[in-house]
């Protein structure tokens, strides 16, 4: 199979989760397929192999499974980004919207300084609300993005777009309209 069609076969779809109407994308499946987890990572790691990356930002909670082991790969520091409240030193966070109220991420205040080259990871880009907090912080301390990447892209929904109208680079390995 293609490499798209390989990586699909390992993503899990569950309907109806977290509700009715909702098609969940499982990623459980692929990570736990030893060679399409690897595909993933290196296709993730791949354009940047040999240059200049100093961190991967990972958001809560698959983009710390991914982010770190494409930091690893890169030889490259992680920096967690959270749900507000779990990060026990000094934070600095943003705000964004759901479809019902508002939530908040953040991350610790001297995870990276300004300047340094960051790539953000995580598995799905869906509105793109999540992804647009993160740019915020990490811009907000001085980072440099170099891009957001994600292993699943969910076009309908523009967030890969809302992305690149902050002229950031957006990356990502498969899509389900
Ligand atoms: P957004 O903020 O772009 O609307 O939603 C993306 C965030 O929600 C990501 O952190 C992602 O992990 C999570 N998410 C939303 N829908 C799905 C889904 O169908 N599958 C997975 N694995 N994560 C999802």
């Amino acid at each position: 199979p293609s490499f798209e069609a390989a990586l699909k076969n390992a993503v899990r779809t569950i309907p109806d989760y977290p509700k009715p109407g909702i098609m969940f994308r499982d990623i459980t499946t692929l990570l736990g397929d030893a060679g399409a987890f690897r595909r993933a990572v290196d296709a993730l790691v791949h354009p940047y192999v040999g240059g200049k990356v100093d961190k991967i930002a990972g958001i809560e909670a698959r983009g710390f499974i991914l982010g770190g082991a494409v930091a690893h790969q890169l030889s490259a520091g992680f920096v967690p980004i959270r749900k507000k409240g779990k990060l026990p030193h000094r934070t600095v966070s943003v705000a964004y919207a759901l479809e019902y109220g508002t939530d908040e991420i953040e991350m610790h205040a001297d995870a990276l300084v300004a300047g340094e080259k960051v790539v953000l990871v995580d598995d799905l880009v869906a509105t793109g609300g999540t992804a647009e907090a993160a740019v915020k912080l990490l811009r907000g301390l001085g980072a440099e993005i170099v891009a957001a990447c994600f292993i699943i892209d969910l076009p309908e929904l523009g967030g890969a777009e809302r992305l690149r109208a902050m002229d950031v680079e957006v990356r990502t390995l498969i899509s389900y309209e």
